[in-house]
This record gives C-alpha cells, structure tokens and sequence, in this order.
C-alpha cells in the first residue's frame, strides 16, 4: 500500500471535484479509510492479515463508507457518503495500481472471490521515494491555484 502521505497527495490534488471544505475533508478522510480500518484490526485487535485484506474490497467499504457517514448530520449523510466512498476508491485504486511481489493486494470481488488483484505500476518501496515529490507537487499545485485567490482579496496589494 502507498504510504498515508501519498494517498493523501493524490486526495488533496482531487479533493476540488467536491463542493465545500467540510466535504472536501470528508474525501480527505476517505482517502485513507481503508487503511485506518486495517490497522484498526491489524494492529489494535491482532487481526491476521488474511482477515483485515477485505478492508479494502469495494463492497466492503460501503459498509465502512456507510458506518463513518452515520457519525455525520443526517442531512450531510448521503453526500458525505459519496465523498467518503469516492476516496477510499481512489485509496484501493492506488493500493492495486502497485506491484505487492505479485501476491496482489485487493480482493477486489470480495465476497464473491478472494482473489488479490494489482496492476504491478510500480514496486511497494517506491513511494518512499514518491512520497515527498507527491506532496510537493500537491503543495505546489494548491500554491498555483491560492495564489491568484489571494491577490483578489480585498486589501490584498
Ligand atoms: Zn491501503
């Protein structure tokens, strides 16, 4: 899996396709979602890796989606959903676009198959590597588009 920082680069360069900073947060947390639930097992309940591996199966996580949504005003839910979902696809997008040694790494027909997928782009360690020139890339980004923003402002120069 790419490390949170990465996912969190590509979320951030995403992020402006939903309306609002409160559900561009949301997709922020999306964004990583899938693998706050796999630590949650993993890590906190000593979960074998085996079990925590549907966490990142679409299915799965409109029930993961669906479950965070519920902490949201019901008014909010839906909308929230959609961005909490929209982000954890993104983050099982970049999880299968890496080579994991050929094993795969998303069940992506779980339940029906338990087959791992990847699309082997690029190999595990690469995103350490990636992973600064991403968010400098996403600062860089946000820097170009706040800019001219800035400058409009009342009392601005
Ligand atoms: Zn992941």
């Amino acid at each position: 899996m790419p490390d949170l920082i990465t996912h969190m680069a590509a979320a951030l360069v995403l992020r402006r396709a939903f309306a609002g900073p409160r559900r561009r947060l949301v997709f922020l947390l999306g964004a990583v979602l899938p693998d706050l639930y796999f630590k949650a097992l993993h890590v906190v309940l000593h979960a074998d890796t085996w079990f925590c591996e549907p966490t990142h199966a679409p299915l799965v996580l409109v029930l993961e989606c669906a479950l965070v949504a519920m902490l949201f005003p019901a008014e909010e839910r839906r909308g929230h959903f959609a961005a909490l979902y929209a982000g954890s696809l993104l983050h099982v997008l970049m999880d299968a676009a890496k080579d994991n040694f050929g094993h795969g790494s998303v069940p992506a027909l779980f339940p029906f198959s338990l087959d791992l997928w990847e699309l082997g782009l690029y190999w595990t360690e690469d995103t350490v590597l990636v992973a600064p020139v991403a968010l400098l890339a996403a600062l860089a980004l946000e820097l170009a588009v706040l800019r001219p923003l800035l400058d409009r402002r009342p009392g601005a120069r």
